[in-house]
């Protein structure tokens, strides 16, 4: 994936930064719990081809950034 173009994408919905997941080919939104497909290379930016991610997955990544300090 080309990083300028992954820079440029945010989230159709909440115009989040999305992270890109290299091993599922998905770019992450956490804070909707969505996961857009890469197709063929082309990033799929439609909620309704996203996936909805487990609560596991969400809860995954950078403990304590939200919430309390
Ligand atoms: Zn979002």
């Amino acid at each position: 994936m080309d990083k300028q173009l992954l820079a440029m994408l945010v989230c159709p919905l909440c115009k989040g930064k999305l992270k890109y997941n290299r091993e599922a080919l998905e770019l992450e939104c956490r804070f909707d719990g969505l996961a857009y497909p890469i197709r063929d290379g082309i990033p799929v930016m439609l909620p309704e081809e996203a996936r909805a991610m487990d609560v596991d997955e969400k809860l995954h990544e950078s403990p304590g950034r939200m919430g309390k300090s």
